[in-house]
């Protein structure tokens, strides 16, 4: 094996010096880290050797794909390396990537983000229209609402939530929200979003209660009743990823395991019988089986495959052919779904005052973040990629900090779903997820019931 001694900043040419195969450079020396930069095209894989083995370990699926061209995306050249940012590890172009994906014979329902922002909209709006979205639902704040409607216009499907922002949040997801899911609703959205994530509890400590935002609570019963009185669906929140159950919930006696989130999910379920939109698979795209079960025992339910991070990382690892399994179980209830942000904050250059801005701090920086996930996601459901993700995911890093930092990323393992089943995720179950609502609250109409 040939080896060199290099400092920090140096390289090595790969190949012919005039046209070089690559560069492997040593971007960065921390202790006992060295953060080594790959500047090939992408038709050469590099990965890590944990990587590179589970890829050996594991068979390509081998079904056809009838969708012509359905393959991974060709190479694309680098950009340059200033276009390196946690969405964009290796400096790709998603411009010239989107426009390689096959143009796809409906538009896809995005039904799970957060929009706000006018001047990140139209941003957004670009890498929309690049990856084939044609809606997008979105927990838009009502103060953003015609800033965002300006951009997106009918494409735009909104869904209530509470003013998060608000200091006084007993009241903001109170009597607060109540008035706002009035509000929405006139504004024509159909959906109400309970967001019951196990962190709830540190703002119900905080407010001075800790049982005040559990999932039954009564404030949160009477959003539900609110809505549904409204004929609204409901969305929820449920749970958070293992690696997060791993750590910073660790305190079982505060947070609950994961198991105890869904013990007042089932109940109310049958309770509120609109149809109920989990996200995030439910919170549970680790668990199959679990996920299985839990749609069997409620006909009511269906799941969004948003979080672009923990769906690539957690729908990556499952045995070759499980997740298509299942999505064929429950054709018609799963829906795509990117949990996009957007905000203005992603434009502030300079200080990264706010989480937020932290993400993004120019136009360029909030493109990649936005496009990145529908990159990532469309070759998840659609290709056959095997190989790194171009997104670093903080998680690797929190469960185990020996060996990651937070800009390393886990294996993207390309799902290559047939052709019927992608239209099933991508537009079919949303529509179905809508007609399920409107009959519901048409039934409620027609006999006067509140129940
Ligand atoms: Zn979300």
């Amino acid at each position: 094996m040939l080896a060199f001694t290099r400092r920090e900043g140096e390289e090595v040419v790969i190949g012919d010096p005039a046209a070089p195969l690559g560069i492997v450079r040593v971007s960065s020396i921390k202790g006992d880290r060295v953060r080594l930069a790959f500047d090939f095209s992408r038709e050469i894989p590099v990965n890590r050797r944990e990587v590179a083995d589970q890829i050996n370990s594991n068979q390509p699926g081998k079904d056809g794909n009838p969708i012509d061209g359905q393959s991974p995306p060709a190479s694309t050249p680098l950009s340059s390396p200033q276009k390196v940012n946690p969405s964009n590890r290796f400096g790709w172009d998603y411009r010239a990537l989107g426009a390689q994906f096959p143009k796809l014979p409906f538009a896809i329902t995005d039904a799970h983000s957060h929009v706000n922002g006018g001047r990140a909209s139209a941003i957004l709006r670009e890498a929309m229209d690049l990856f084939g979205i044609g809606s997008i639902w979105s927990m838009t704040y009502l103060e953003q609402v015609p800033a965002v409607r300006a951009e997106l216009g009918d494409r735009l499907r909104l869904i209530a939530v509470p003013d998060f922002a608000s200091k006084d949040r007993k009241y903001a997801l109170g009597a607060g929200f109540l008035e706002r899911i009035g509000q929405y609703h006139e504004l024509g959205s159909r959906l109400c979003k309970i967001w019951a994530a196990p962190r709830s509890v540190d703002y119900a400590i905080e407010a001075g209660d800790a049982t005040m935002f559990e999932l039954d609570a009564p404030i949160r019963i009477a959003a539900m009743d609110m809505a549904t009185k409204l004929g609204m669906s409901l969305m929820v929140h449920i749970a958070d990823p293992d690696t997060w159950f791993q750590t910073r919930y660790s305190d079982a006696a505060r947070y609950g395991t994961k198991s105890a989130q869904y013990l007042p999910l089932e109940r109310l379920l049958d309770r509120f019988t609109a149809p109920w939109l989990a996200a995030h698979m439910g919170g549970w795209p680790e668990d199959l089986n679990f996920l299985t079960g839990l749609l069997d025992r409620h006909p009511n339910l269906f799941l969004d495959t948003s979080a672009t991070k923990w769906i690539l990382r957690e729908i990556s690892k499952h045995p070759a052919g499980a997740v298509q399994n299942f999505l064929e179980r429950f054709r018609g209830r799963i829906l795509f779904g990117s949990d996009i942000v957007t905000t203005d904050e992603h434009m502030i250059a300079g200080e990264s005052k706010s989480e937020m801005a932290a993400k993004a701090s120019r136009p360029e920086d909030a493109f990649d973040l936005y496009a990145s996930r529908y990159w990532a996601l469309r070759t998840l459901w659609e290709s056959r990629f095997d190989g790194e993700s171009p997104i670093a995911d903080p998680d690797l890093a929190m469960v185990d900090p020996k060996r990651f930092s937070a800009m390393d990323a886990p294996r993207l393992r390309g799902q290559h779903l047939p052709a019927s089943l992608l239209k099933s995720l991508y537009v079919d179950a949303a529509a179905n997820f809508i007609s399920a609502g409107a009959s519901v609250g048409a039934a409620r109409n027609a006999s006067g019931q509140t129940r």
